[in-house]
């Protein structure tokens, strides 16, 4: 089936999201815009999946749980888990592997975990938006081992990039897909790094804000509209 997805969300659990960008507000906006697929991405955290999902099963729309993490090299990867249980052992091992830094919300903004109703559960001390200690290269194999898969964010991109942090992509990352910004030429990414020839190219809004919510253009074809299933299609490529 045809799904109108996006994968790249923040809400107000990033130090830089807003605290408009509730797990409820993101959500049924996202529902309201037709979207039929999408996935909550934190920096760092998957502290507030749990809650996302459960209002995408009272609002009739699927929500991966998920995270961009921040490798040691600062290039952001979307990991992408099937439930919500792997997603939040994966968000505990990353808060044991970023630096013990604390968030100063009145520079960075509050970091709000909360339920699916808007209530404030807790405000996440550890700054997020640092760069863990995983490498770049390890981070695939770690997000297979909680069942999950993983891509690269916004490749065309001039900070936290790959192509900004390494120059080119590695033959040899086990990756089968990468994400492009709406704006980027994908011709242009495919005929300059022939290691993107197989690889699936996918595009995000990467919101922070309730209005930087796109209308959905984007489409991905799943066996079933499930994390699991987005998962196996992460895995395979074009
Ligand atoms: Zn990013
Ligand atoms: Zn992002």
């Amino acid at each position: 089936m045809k799904l109108y997805y996006d994968l790249h969300l923040h809400s107000c659990l990033s130090p830089c999201g807003d605290n408009e960008m509730t797990p409820f507000n993101l959500v049924n906006t996202m529902k309201v815009f037709g979207y039929d697929l999408i996935a909550l991405t934190d920096h760092n955290s998957c502290r507030n999946c749990r809650a996302a999902m459960q209002a995408g099963k009272a609002a009739g729309i699927t929500v991966v749980p998920g995270m961009e993490l921040c490798t040691s090299e600062e290039i952001h990867v979307v990991c992408l888990f099937p439930d919500a249980d792997s997603a939040e052992a994966f968000s505990a091992l990353v808060r044991d592997n970023i630096p013990p830094v604390n968030n100063r919300p009145e520079i960075f903004g509050e970091q709000l975990v909360m339920d699916d109703a808007d209530t404030v559960l807790d405000n996440e001390p550890l700054l997020l938006n640092t760069a863990s200690y995983f490498s770049i290269d390890e981070v695939p194999a770690l997000v297979a081992q909680y069942g999950g898969a993983c891509f690269p964010a916004h490749i065309d991109r001039h900070s936290y990039s790959i192509l900004s942090a390494l120059g080119d992509f590695s033959e040899d990352l086990p990756v089968a897909a990468f994400e492009l910004t709406m704006q980027a030429d994908e011709a242009h990414y495919r005929d300059t790094y022939p290691a993107l020839k197989d690889k699936l190219l996918l595009r995000d809004s990467d919101a922070h804000y309730l209005e930087n919510i796109l209308l959905p253009s984007q489409t991905i074809n799943l066996t079933e509209n499930t994390p699991q299933a987005l998962i196996e299609r992460l895995r395979q490529g074009i």
